[in-house]
């Protein structure tokens, strides 16, 4: 082995060069002044300007995308410290803005690229040039955000029912689960309300099973357009239906569950040539008593709406109507 900085003759220099030339990382070297000083095939390739025409140019010419004052800062720091820096595509996407050739599907076209400065000393023991070395990063960069997408695609199908789109039981029990912890910690008040489609067999009976799913997914739009964005709303059976309502007490649920079972019994669902109407029985409970579970805030408002369903469907019951002594 030479020592490099000694003996270092014309033809492993030639031998260095090719090398540099031909890496399939884009080589860079700017003066002080931002004055390409070499340019290696990767950036000719990737640019489409040739040694000639990058010779000398300011790197801010050539690549107006670059923000200057970011640019500048991070040079300065890398020459005054002497020490090299990094950096890297979750930050920054890219430093040049290159196409992307590799054939990836459904993708931005653009080249994702990690970056290395590398201050040269010079003869003089100072910092004048800065080396950047780019590498493409592009199929690491996309693959990741192909598995970030697809991770958040999986947790919202685990959390969401397929017919509906509203929350799922399971899921929907987490979330009050966590409510139901946070109330008790700061006494705060929320209400839940159970609903049943009233008579529901009967609709599947007369009108077919898709007709039942389109009465079904007609009822899930209306919780949406009619619940309050604070409210979590969910599918807690085939034709069950809860909304938990914080910073809402029973007699305010009730006014809500009046105005919404109103609207229930005036919504039509188209179906063939047939036009299907419906009902439902609304239960409520909420935490003016003490409880000792989630769970017991939705056996309580059940309990109401079974007391809904026996007085005759197609009304509203608050659990504090359920005589305890039946
Ligand atoms: P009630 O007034 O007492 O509630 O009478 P009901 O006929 O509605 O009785 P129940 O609530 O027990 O009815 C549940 C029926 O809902 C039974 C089941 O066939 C039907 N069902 C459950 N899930 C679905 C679904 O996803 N699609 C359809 N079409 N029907 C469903
Ligand atoms: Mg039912
Ligand atoms: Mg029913």
């Amino acid at each position: 082995m030479h020592d490099l900085s000694d003996s270092f003759d014309l033809k492993e220099l030639h031998w260095l060069l090719a090398i540099v030339q031909s890496m399939d990382v884009g080589i860079v070297v700017l003066d002080l002044e931002y004055r390409v000083c070499v340019w290696n095939g990767f950036m000719q390739n990737h640019s489409g300007r040739t040694v000639k025409e990058a010779s000398q140019q300011s790197f801010f010419d050539l690549f107006p995308e670059v923000s200057q004052t970011w640019f500048r800062h991070k040079m300065d720091s890398v020459v005054t410290l002497g020490m090299p820096a990094f950096t890297v595509w979750e930050q920054r996407p890219y430093l040049v803005r290159f196409r992307n050739y590799q054939p990836i599907t459904g993708q931005d076209d653009l080249m994702y690229q990690n970056t290395t400065w590398l201050p040269l000393v010079s003869t003089n023991s100072q910092v004048e040039h800065v080396c950047l070395i780019i590498y493409d990063v592009t199929i690491a960069a996309t693959s990741r955000k192909q598995l970030e997408s697809l991770n958040t695609q999986l947790e919202q199908l685990a959390h969401k029912d397929r017919l509906t789109g509203l929350n799922n039981r399971g899921y929907w029990e987490e979330l009050l689960r966590q409510e139901f912890a946070r109330y008790t910690r700061y006494n705060s008040m929320a209400a839940l309300l159970i609903f049943d489609i009233d008579h529901f067999k009967k609709i599947n009976d007369t009108y077919g099973h898709q007709a039942g799913d389109k009465v079904i997914q007609a009822l899930a739009r209306l919780i949406l357009t009619s619940a309050r964005v604070t409210d979590i709303a969910g599918r807690y059976g085939g034709e069950e239906f809860v909304i938990l309502m914080p910073g809402t007490d029973c007699m305010g649920a009730r006014l809500f569950a009046e105005r919404f079972r109103k609207r229930v019994e005036s919504l039509i669902v188209p179906h063939e040539d047939k036009d299907i109407r419906f009902t439902i029985s609304i239960g409520i409970a909420d935490l003016s008593q003490p409880l000792k579970s989630h769970e017991q805030l939705i056996h309580n408002a059940d309990q109401a709406l079974y007391l809904s369903k026996n007085g005759g469907r197609n009304r509203v019951t608050l659990f504090s109507e359920v005589s305890p002594n039946p």
